[in-house]
């Protein structure tokens, strides 16, 4: 299984973000270097809906910006699902078939869902179609 390596910083720092956003979806970027997080961008779901999520593309491509200037790649997206996967059964955790069909980088793909009160996160690896869970380290002091 494929591996991202997150710090528990990392991890609250997109939990906090998905929980303000909360009843929206949220969206953001993860900067870094070989399956290694080094930065959360969050990034404005200017769909503002609870069912589906768009970058605000001008702060996606300053988040691209400044990773060329920090010498980062994208090594994944990350976006929740408050009240389901596009109001599909709620707190499900899995790649919608939007995300799927809309899964246009070759990166790790984090999906937050809610259920019961509280937050996890997912990761999968999406390829010809299909969710592959990934799995998702959480070390400090990387
Ligand atoms: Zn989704």
């Amino acid at each position: 299984m494929q591996t991202l390596t997150l710090s528990p910083e990392q991890m609250e720092s997109m939990r906090l973000h998905v929980e303000d956003r909360r009843p929206e979806e949220a969206c953001g970027l993860l900067a870094g270097k070989g399956g290694h997080v080094q930065q959360v961008l969050p990034v404005t779901n200017q769909n503002h809906s609870a069912v589906s999520f768009r970058m605000d593309p001008l702060e996606q491509l300053r988040a691209f910006n400044w990773m060329d200037a920090n010498g980062l790649d994208l090594v994944a997206i990350y976006h929740s699902h408050p009240a389901g996967p596009e109001a599909a059964s709620p707190g499900n955790p899995a790649p919608s078939p939007t995300d799927i069909a809309e899964a246009a980088y070759p990166v790790v793909y984090i999906i937050w869902s809610r259920a019961d009160g509280s937050w996890q996160a997912h990761a999968y690896s999406i390829q010809q179609g299909h969710g592959l869970e990934v799995e998702l380290s959480i070390v400090r002091d990387q």
